[in-house]
């Protein structure tokens, strides 16, 4: 029997009207001969407004409870579209991830999930029932309602997938596919028929939001056939496939950029060993993820500055954790800048082709931008600049690096 997963994002069930609307193109992918499991998320905006009522409870709420509250917004869904097919005579069942279960680790807010039980939904599926599954969240340890951290319906589905062995995981969304940049910038942007998991990879966790970058990744380590779709035009989406089977590709699929950045700079930190460690080893602490960073060298063998940046979120635990072992490391000056974005440009031709950093560099310098901070990876060139300039960064590699055409 071919199973099939579908999921819908929130702004493909923000209303009743959507939903039924969904409900009928399940229908016909039932009538195709098709088991279906369907994964939703919470309708737009209301995961949002559940944050914001525990915000108003409380500071310091306990954390599973706020995920008990978060995943309600997916159970009001689920049950919906459930009641939807239904009345279209389509044999439906809806799931909550306790009653799967899709059991997680006890972290709650970004939960990991750790096994998917399959016998329950098996058997619903050989009634010809379709499996109506709400997102985001699994069941810990410790029988308590957890999270998959925000856009997290995506993992669910991809997990769902792997988990049952799907012909295919398709991700129903408000675009057409997966763009080579943010449309809303750059007008000449193009929707890509195909992309690799390494490249989506890349885009997703450098700021792309059309999937979770935590989705691709157990898309690749799993094999799942994934597409990007829109649910309100018929259109063939974006494919994401395996690395050579792109022969016609073009060096560069996308252009990145994140907003969400704050530059740290620690000047006149003493040159010995071990520094970094203490450094980034107290923001480890508080699970702050560091991305770029630049040491530079120290000419007099006694001093270095150290640049490095971090979520602008975070920014405020940050700056309180360093500055707590100043007198301990005995840097000079603590400086922090939030007007700054990561511009980065994914390929994964970069491998085996030289001279994409140059382009990027000289295409920044001919703009006059200058660069803050870089960052590499085999397939990946990132930079950071002054937010100012970041739209016409955008533009301007675009057109450069070929995409307009
Ligand atoms: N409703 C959750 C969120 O807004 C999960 C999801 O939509 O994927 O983050
Ligand atoms: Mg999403």
């Amino acid at each position: 029997m071919k199973i099939v997963v579908l999921k819908f994002g929130g702004t493909s069930v923000a209303d009743v009207p959507q939903i039924k609307k969904i409900g009928l193109k399940i229908k016909e992918e039932v009538e195709l001969g098709n088991r279906v499991i369907v994964v939703v998320s919470a309708m737009s905006g209301v995961t949002n407004n559940l944050i914001d009522l525990v915000k108003r409870t409380s500071d310091f709420p306990p954390y599973s409870e706020y995920d008990n509250v978060l995943s309600t917004g997916e159970q009001v869904t689920s049950a919906l579209l459930a009641i939807a097919l239904e009345r279209l005579n389509v044999r439906t069942r809806s799931w909550l991830g306790w009653q799967i279960p899709i059991v997680t680790d006890n972290t709650y807010g970004k939960s990991v999930i750790k096994k998917i039980e399959t016998d329950n939904v098996l058997t619903s599926l050989e009634h010809n029932e379709v499996a109506v599954v709400s997102g985001f969240q699994g069941v810990s340890s410790e029988n308590k309602i957890t999270t998959l951290g925000r856009g997290g319906s995506d993992t669910t589905a991809v997990a769902m997938a792997a988990a049952f062995s799907a012909d295919r995981c398709d991700i129903y969304t408000d675009v057409d596919g997966v763009y080579t940049t943010d449309p809303r910038i750059v007008k000449r942007a193009k929707k890509l028929d195909i992309i690799t998991y390494e490249e989506m990879l890349e885009l997703a966790s450098q700021g792309a939001k059309v999937l979770q970058a935590r989705a691709v990744a157990l898309a690749m380590k799993y094999g799942v056939n994934l597409r990007v779709l829109s649910s309100f035009e018929d259109l063939p989406g974006t494919s994401i496939i395996k690395e050579g089977n792109n022969m016609e590709k073009s060096e560069i699929s996308g252009i990145a950029h994140s907003l969400n950045e704050a530059k740290i700079t620690l000047s006149g930190v003493p040159d010995q060993p071990g520094q970094a460690a203490e450094i980034f080893g107290s923001l480890a602490q508080f699970s702050i993820n560091v991305d770029m960073i630049v040491q530079s060298s120290s000419i007099n063998q006694k001093a270095t500055d150290i640049t490095f940046t971090i979520p602008e979120t975070d920014l405020l635990t940050a700056e309180k954790t360093i500055k707590k072992i100043q007198k301990k490391i005995g840097f000079n000056k603590f400086t922090s800048d939030t007007n700054v974005v990561k511009i980065s440009v994914v390929g994964s031709a970069m491998r085996n082709q030289s001279g994409m950093a140059n382009i990027m560099f000289e295409t920044l310098a001919k703009n006059q931008i200058n660069i803050h901070v870089i960052s590499t990876s085999e397939i990946k060139i990132s930079v950071l600049i002054s937010s100012d300039y970041y739209e016409l960064a955008m533009r301007s590699l675009h057109s450069a690096f070929g995409l307009d055409i």
